[in-house]
Parts: structure tokens; sequence; C-alpha cells
């Protein structure tokens, strides 16, 4: 889990001067044996950050990541990714290009468990391979990730992730690159690796249709912030934030699962403004230059979570004044 964490990045200029970018500001997350939390965002509102923070690529700012009710940082990096792995967007990139499939699960076996003979590990390789659907597994063990599809490379990625016997899978945005065809059952894939071997899922995307196809829970971030969260079809059929509301209307069609463009599904989105920059966010709530409900208040000060009981919670004034009901009832692309 995350408890609060922020991580500020500090970019330097040309000319020496310097800026901090707020990438994440106080993002707490939970995940569970056998379910997924789905964090959706557009592109700048933090998720990628947050994944790399729980996969430890970055130590965060101020803030917590906890594992198994203990600091992770009690865990050298190699004990925490035996437990903790994360996948890439770009399979292309994942994989090395000039070693074969068996060598690229090879290097993860040994790294597992150093005891174990290079039969033993072959054959680990092929019922890696089976299990996320490369059947039969011998078949694919002796191939170049160039000859593979994109589907079956992010499969192969997947399977090495696995190779290490991890509890938790961060992917971030695992589709989104492949081929429409076949994001349904990447998809597919991830949801019986939650049924079938109980791992932890927390799926990044910028798509809600897709979150809401696999997801449990999800959590929506704008602007490096968590705005809102909870059960899914709560989330997505009554959003508590105007913003949810937005990403919800602009999804073209919630049963489109996986086929939804950044450019189409943020097309109406674009009408309100663009995304803030987070090295000089907005004040108070940072949706206000886009909302069409900004308050006074909520030009100054940052709203609150408010916790809505069923696990779902919301960070907007509207909850506090009472006016919550008018999320509901209004419409962003009139
Ligand atoms: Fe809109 Fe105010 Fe709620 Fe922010 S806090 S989403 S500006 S109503």
């Amino acid at each position: 889990s995350a408890v609060d964490v922020t991580k500020h990045f500090v970019v330097r200029g040309a000319v020496g001067d310097s800026a901090v970018v707020r990438a994440v500001e106080d993002a707490s997350v939970d995940l569970h044996a056998g379910r997924i939390v789905a964090v959706v965002g557009e592109s700048g509102s933090g998720k990628t950050t947050l994944a790399r923070l729980l996969a430890r690529f970055y130590e965060p700012t101020s803030g917590e990541v906890r594992i198994e009710g203990a600091p992770a940082s009690a865990r050298s990096q190699r004990a925490y990714h035996q437990d903790v792995q994360l996948i890439f967007q770009d399979p292309f990139g994942s994989l090395n290009p000039v070693h074969r499939v068996r060598h690229n699960l090879d290097r993860a076996l040994r790294i597992h468990d150093r005891r174990l003979s290079a039969a033993e590990r072959r054959r680990r390789a092929v019922e890696l391979l089976e299990r996320v659907s490369l059947t039969p597994g011998e078949d694919f063990l002796e191939k170049f990730p160039h000859e593979l599809s994109g589907g079956q490379r992010q499969r192969v990625v997947i399977a090495r992730a696995l190779a290490v016997g991890p509890k938790v899978l961060l992917g971030d945005e695992p589709i989104s690159m492949l081929d429409v065809s076949i994001r349904l059952e990447m998809l597919n894939l991830l949801d019986r690796l939650r049924r079938e071997e109980g791992l932890a899922l927390l799926y990044i995307t910028h798509d809600i249709a897709s979150a809401r196809y696999v997801c449990d829970d999800v959590v929506v971030m704008y602007a490096g912030q968590m705005i809102e969260g909870g059960p899914k079809d709560d989330v997505i059929a009554r959003p508590a934030h105007p913003y949810t509301k937005l990403l919800v209307e602009s999804s073209p069609d919630p049963d489109r699962v996986g086929t939804v463009s950044r450019e189409e599904l943020f097309d109406d989105a674009e009408a309100l403004g663009e995304p803030p920059s987070l090295i000089e966010p907005p004040a108070g709530c940072r949706f206000h230059p886009r909302c069409p409900f900004a308050m006074e208040r909520c030009r100054v000060e940052a709203p609150p979570r408010a916790e809505l009981g069923g696990g779902r919670w919301a960070r907007c004034w509207l909850h506090e004044a009472g006016r919550a009901d008018e999320i509901g009832a209004s419409t962003f692309s009139q």
C-alpha cells in the first residue's frame, strides 16, 4: 500500500534555474490479494509516477510505501521485487531484443532461485509461458522478441514478472500500445491471474471503460492528486467529483473496452482547458479552473477527503456544501 506518498522532482533549466514538479501529492492506495484497483487519469495526472513509487523505482519525497504492514524501505530492492513487479506500457522496450524468450525468462528464474538447475529453469519457463496462454510453451522458448506479435511480447513480459513469484503486479497502461483486437484478451489474462492465482493488481489506465471491465475498485487522479475512489460501479454510475463525471461523459461508449484512444477520450475534456502544470498547480482545488461548479472557497482552499460510505470518498467542496447532487445532474458536453 501507499500511505500519503508525495513525489516532487526538481528540474533544472539551462540557465541554472530550477523548478519543482509536484508529480504526486498525498496519494494513498491499498492493494489486496485477488483484487484489482484501477488508477484512472489523463497523461500528466501522476499515475505513472505513482506506479514507480509503488515499485520503488523512486523513493517518495514524503509518506511511505508499505508491504504486509511494514515499511517497504526495510527490505532490500531485490527482496521487494520478489513480491512486487511492474509491467510497463511498452512490451517492445521491456524485453532484451538480442536474447531469445528462454534467456529473457531464465534470468528472472535465476534471480528467483539460484538453486534451480538449467533443466528445471527450462521446465519452469515452459510452464510460465503456458500460464500466460502462450501454448505450447516449447514453441516460444527459442523465439526472439521481434518474431512475436505485440500481444505475445506483452505476455512474455508478464510471464517474466511471474517468474519471481510476486504477490503484486503493477501494470502501467499494459494494453495501450497493443492492437485493439487483443486488448480484451490481455484484460482477461489479468483477470484470470487475480482470480486463479490470487495476485493483487494495480491497473493504470487512461481508459475508464477498460477499468470498468476489469477492476473492483477505481481511483481517479487529477493533476498529481487522487480526487475520488471507491467500488467501480458506484464511482462510474454516480461520480462524486465533477472531474470523474467529465471522464465518464467523455468516454465515448462504456462497452468499447480497450478501444478508446486518448485523443477520443479527452476530446470533450479539451473543451474545458488543458490539465494544469504540475510546476505551479492551481491553488485550492486543482480542478477549479476547469470546474463549472467552482466556488470562491475552491480557489483558495484544497478540499479535504469526504468519506461517503460504502468505501466511497471524494475531494470536493460540494459535499461539504450539501450540493453533491448537482454533480450527477450536470452535463459537461452540451
Ligand atoms: Fe469543483 Fe470546487 Fe469541487 Fe474542485 S472543490 S471539483 S472546484 S466544486
